[in-house]
């Protein structure tokens, strides 16, 4: 792939110099692709946006981001929103002060700064809460105000890691359909993580099927349906479907 936008190159991590985490990873993402991290519990995927985010470092191998590699970069220099299951509120903000403030460290005008958060509550139509506080919301309302606070500064890429896992099954479709229209809309990249097959086939341009460590096939949702590679991943995808 030419246009690659993201590339993991021979990414290893070790958290105790021993477990071997994440092994020998290569991976290219497309600008503006959907990609999914699909595989059971431990097997990696947080671990690995961790690292695009810049929390965790790899023990070897290294991580490009638009053809420059960003270890070494701060997570806030990275240009990445992130939504993460346990990446919580500020209880004590409002829900606008909460989605203003990655502004922070931007040093905009007060009113470019409201002017933007307004915008970006638009976005995932929660306009009219921004005087509330978190704990007056739904889960949906709340996740949804993550999702604004990871869109407020125009990031490059957004990684998010189980963001719909507390959600119930009905607010849980609904708010994929809200991610998927929205990456469509912005064109934005997008790396999701989750262990929930039908919600990887749904929304991504491509699944990476990890297990141990590994990608064990890496396609299309159709392609993954129809032609998995090996018994893991015809036995993994099989799951609840
Ligand atoms: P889940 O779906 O449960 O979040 P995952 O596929 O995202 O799983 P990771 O969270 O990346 O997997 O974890 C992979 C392995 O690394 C697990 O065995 C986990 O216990 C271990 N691990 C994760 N973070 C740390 C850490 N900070 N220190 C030590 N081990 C860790």
């Amino acid at each position: 792939m030419n246009d690659a936008f993201v590339t993991f190159e021979k990414v290893r991590k070790t958290y105790d110099g021993r477990t071997l985490v994440v092994s020998d990873l290569d991976l290219e993402i497309a600008k503006g692709e959907f990609l999914t991290m699909l595989g059971p519990s431990g097997s990696g995927k947080t671990t690995c946006l961790m690292m695009l985010a810049g929390f965790e470092h790899p023990t070897a191998g290294r991580i490009t981001l638009a053809g420059r590699p960003i270890d070494g970069v701060p997570p806030h220099k990275r240009d990445i929103g992130v939504v993460f299951q346990n990446y919580a509120l500020f209880p004590h903000m409002t829900v606008l002060e909460n989605v203003a403030f990655p502004l922070d460290v931007r040093k905009l005008s007060a009113a470019e700064t409201e002017q933007r958060a307004r915008a970006a509550l638009g976005m995932v139509h929660l306009q009219h809460l921004a005087d509330r506080k978190p704990g007056q919301l739904s889960g949906g309302q709340q996740q949804r105000v993550a999702l604004a606070r990871a869109l407020v500064f125009e990031p490059v890429l957004i990684l998010m890691d189980e963001p719909l896992g507390a959600l119930d099954k009905q607010l849980r479709e609904a708010m994929q359909y809200e991610i998927k229209h929205l990456h469509e809309r912005l064109g934005v990249t997008i790396v999701y993580v989750t262990h929930d097959q039908g919600e990887a086939l749904t929304m991504s341009n491509r699944v990476a099927v990890f297990n141990e460590g590994r990608i064990q096939q890496l396609s299309t949702p159709k392609e993954l349906y129809e032609h998995p590679q090996n018994a893991f991943v015809a036995s993994f995808i099989g799951e609840n479907n």
